[in-house]
């Protein structure tokens, strides 16, 4: 969330001017915590529901084309 400390309020992500300056007071904002969440690590977990995920979906995907070959 972006902060002005002149202002002491956060804005939201839109109301901050392009050149990442407080539309109020015009001060740079602190968009730290922003950057520290875009760069945060991906949880390990995440990874193993993408595995999970790309292998179902890669067994239905052979399913599928296992059905459409037994149509012909
Ligand atoms: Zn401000």
């Amino acid at each position: 969330m972006p902060w002005c400390d002149s202002c002491d309020v956060y804005l939201a992500p839109n109301t901050v001017a392009t050149d990442g300056c407080c539309p109020t007071c015009h001060a740079e904002v602190d968009t730290a915590d922003d950057k520290n969440l875009q760069t945060a690590k991906v949880p390990w977990h995440f990874w193993v529901v993408v595995v999970a995920l790309v292998a179902y979906l890669g067994w239905r995907l052979i399913e599928g084309i296992v059905w459409l070959v037994g149509q012909v």
